[in-house]
């Protein structure tokens, strides 16, 4: 049957977790393209566990993490300054950068600058956690606010061309890092969680670095952004290069190619749930007042109004919303059983983003009926099949979908 993004044209469920090998992951060469014709979706042996699955037996069981802890502490001694900064912390005061950037200096010793490419829409609790992550850790912070009007026009063309309203914030976000640290002579930038944990490939857990290859780029003339060429973005949509200089990365013959960036998740043991209850105690972290709409926890990407409309339109184009991704989190870190995940995604999955849909409308400059027109052209005939007036996925992991 016909896909519309590549993914694999038979739904595949992973019988540990709750989601599919319809996940997407993210790969660094898919971000400046025009679609998704070359990206790639979480794997699932023929044993039907998924690749993230396997990765969290790994951790359970065969990482020797005393080991993993003696190699930070080589890579921190080798950094460590009395002097000036001497890591690099991306953040906006999430639960994860919030821990990364406290643990380091607080547990390590470090003196980590931290730098903010900041959500679209603040939630109000959003930028108190900022403020507080700030406040209790003691950071300096460098804040790059990008031109406004810039923003929303990419942002609505990649809601338009993409469904993925979060494309030009990841983008900015990703390529900011890099940029502030060469700008201030850090050679060192920590993420948090390591990627394999939401299914990127194996081998990439072997990497706890990234290569200059996924901060750089030749040749800005084959870059995309909001899926539009750039040639497009410059002569039809008369942005200039400054406008789009946040959005893109470092040209190659300019990076200090000494730059190291390191995932802290790789080192220690990563535990969601329990990186809650530190911030918690410790960076003056709160959870939304609420529960979040398509899912049933309260301290995931919380930060920006926008992400509620994101999670809504992944589900659209995978067949996985928000709850089946805490869900698959929250088993694989033994918090619920596969029982009760599979209850709480048929329960939240896929509800409609209410709480701010106002305010995402507004900014994007869309009625509720053009919202759900452009939703609707997302729905790949793969995964969705339409009974009367309405949609249904054809597969779920509850084996109620239309061909289930
Ligand atoms: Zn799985």
């Amino acid at each position: 049957m016909k896909t519309l993004f590549n993914q694999p044209s038979e739904t595949v469920f992973c019988k540990s977790c709750v989601l599919s090998n319809q996940k997407p992951v993210t790969i660094p060469e898919f971000l400046h393209q025009k679609d998704r014709k070359n990206a790639s979706y979480m794997q699932v042996a023929d044993d039907q566990v998924c690749v993230a699955c396997k990765f969290h037996n790994v951790k359970y069981s065969t990482i020797n993490w005393k080991k993993r802890e003696r190699e930070l502490l080589k890579l921190l001694d080798k950094y460590r300054s009395k002097n000036y900064y001497d890591c690099l912390v991306p953040g906006s005061g999430g639960k994860d950068s919030a821990f990364t950037a406290h643990v380091l200096k607080h547990k390590y010793g470090m003196n980590p600058l931290t730098v903010t490419w900041p959500p679209i829409m603040y939630t109000d609790y959003g930028k108190r956690n900022f403020d507080n992550w700030l406040k209790y850790g003691g950071f300096d912070n460098v804040l790059l606010t990008p031109n406004p009007s810039v923003r929303q026009k990419l942002t609505q063309l990649a809601f338009k061309n993409l469904l993925h309203p979060f494309q030009p914030f990841v983008l900015g976000q990703k390529n900011l890092a890099p940029q502030i640290a060469q700008n201030f002579g850090i050679k060192l930038i920590f993420f948090g969680e390591n990627e394999s944990e939401y299914g990127a490939p194996m081998e990439k857990n072997k990497l706890p670095t990234r290569s200059k290859e996924f901060f750089t780029i030749k040749k800005i003339n084959n870059t995309f952004i909001s899926g539009v060429s750039y040639k497009d973005l410059i002569n039809k949509y008369k942005f200039t290069y400054h406008d789009l200089m946040p959005y893109l990365p470092i040209q190659e013959k300019s990076f200090n190619k000494k730059i190291e960036t390191h995932y802290l998740g790789y080192y220690l043991k990563w535990i969601p749930q329990e990186n809650y209850y530190y911030v918690v105690e410790n960076c003056g972290f709160a959870p939304r007042p609420y529960r979040t709409d398509g899912t049933f926890l309260k301290f995931q990407s919380i930060d920006d109004k926008i992400d509620d409309i994101h999670y809504y339109a992944h589900f659209i184009k995978f067949g996985l919303g928000r709850a089946s991704h805490d869900a698959a989190k929250e088993i694989r870190n033994k918090h619920i059983t596969i029982l009760e995940a599979k209850n709480l995604v048929k329960k939240y999955d896929g509800e409609f983003p209410k709480t701010y849909i106002k305010e995402n409308l507004e900014f994007l400059e869309l009625n509720l009926e053009q919202f759900e027109k452009i939703i609707d052209k997302f729905r790949s005939p793969h995964i969705w099949k339409k009974v009367g007036k309405n949609w249904k996925l054809r597969h779920t992991v509850n084996l109620d979908g239309y061909n289930d």
